[in-house]
């Protein structure tokens, strides 16, 4: 593995260049600013009129529409939700862009599973910040950064790694390490990571968790702040210092229950299902799936996104949340 840092990195790569940021949402907006604000020419690709456009104007940055910015990007930054880019791409980049203009993404999803395929003449890169937009911005803000991971696909400028590592240190990605990496291991590996830990995982622990003891009779206000609010320290003390920090921090009597009690609730079944969930990703299964949904009018995705929304802790919760002032409940 290797891991860039700031020394290893300068924006030289991209002077001279224009960066157009196509969308400007959670990366985009993150990115664009980083990157304007690092010394690097920005200009960004949304649609006309759009609440988009008037953030952006807002921000202070050279807006015009995804065809225009791409014609002029150097460097070309896909940073649309990841169902929408191949349209984008079809329509507005590929007839636009220049020969040699090196086309970024920030998740492989498209290029990995073949729905884009990059014309030969120019490169194919990805700068994956390992969290979300407002953070990648907050941190830089602050003088850090937040780890990223970097691919390059397809080298026709012969600058690629060059202008990817700029572009990476540009969002502040060198302060906290850039690691390389293929298409191939970003896309499983945060669709896993995302499935099965992040963000399906861990919310279906906390609300079975809840459930069980609220089912049994507890009450709802203290199952809430055991299995949902608590979890947060938690995490807190694993991202600082791993398992040994939480080990220092929490009882003993809290440890002995970790030891003997998690290995019943995450267990061999577990990890058998966790490797289909894998499975479905490397097979293409997942992504044909998600595609037909999106396709189709997303019709299930708003039936399930209701019904975690219609859920219990999500009712305690809120009502809890509101009395503490201090929670960011935006
Ligand atoms: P987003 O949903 O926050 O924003 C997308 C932006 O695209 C919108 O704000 C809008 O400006 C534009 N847009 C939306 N629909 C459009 C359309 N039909 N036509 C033209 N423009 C349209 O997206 P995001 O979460 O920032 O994701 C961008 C990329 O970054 C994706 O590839 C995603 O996988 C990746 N990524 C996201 C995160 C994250 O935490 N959000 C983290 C790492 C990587
Ligand atoms: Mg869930």
């Amino acid at each position: 593995m290797t891991m860039y840092f700031e020394k290893d990195a300068s924006l030289s790569p991209l002077e001279g260049k224009t960066v157009a940021v196509i969308g400007y949402g959670s990366q985009g907006r993150a990115h664009s600013n980083n990157l304007h604000e690092s010394g690097v020419n920005v200009v960004v690709g949304v649609r006309e009129g759009g609440p988009s456009w008037t953030q952006a104007t807002a921000d202070g940055l050279a807006v015009t529409t995804p065809a225009q910015a791409a014609a002029q990007g150097d460097l070309i930054a896909i940073l649309l939700p990841d169902m929408v880019q191949k349209k984008v791409f079809e329509e507005d980049i590929k007839p636009n862009a220049k020969d040699g203009a090196s086309i970024l993404f920030a998740h492989g999803f498209n290029i990995h599973f073949g729905r884009i395929t990059v014309p030969d003449s120019m490169d194919v890169v990805m700068v994956a910040p390992k969290g979300p937009g407002d953070l990648v911005r907050r941190q830089y803000q602050e003088g850090k950064g937040v780890p990223s991971l970097m691919a390059v696909e397809q080298d026709a400028s012969g600058e690629a790694f060059d202008r990817t590592l700029a572009y990476a240190h540009g969002i502040g990605g060198t302060r906290g390490g850039v690691i390389t990496t293929t298409f191939k291991e970003e896309t499983e590996t945060d669709l896993f990571g995302e499935q099965a830990v992040l963000c399906g995982g861990a919310t279906e622990l906390v609300v079975q968790g809840f459930q069980t003891l609220v089912d049994a009779g507890y009450q709802p206000e203290v199952a809430y702040f055991e299995c949902m609010h608590e979890l947060k320290l938690i995490v807190d003390l694993l991202f600082e210092g791993g398992l040994a920090k939480m080990n220092k921090f929490i009882s003993e009597t809290a440890q002995y229950g970790d030891f003997v009690s998690g290995p019943r609730i995450i267990n061999a079944e577990t990890r058998q299902r966790m490797k289909e969930v894998l499975d479905d990703i490397t097979s293409g299964k997942f992504a044909q799936e998600w595609a037909e949904e999106y396709e189709s009018g997303l019709t299930n995705f708003r039936r399930m996104e209701q019904e975690d929304l219609d859920q219990p802790i999500e009712k305690v919760g809120a009502a809890l949340r509101a009395q503490m002032s201090w929670i960011n409940s935006d």
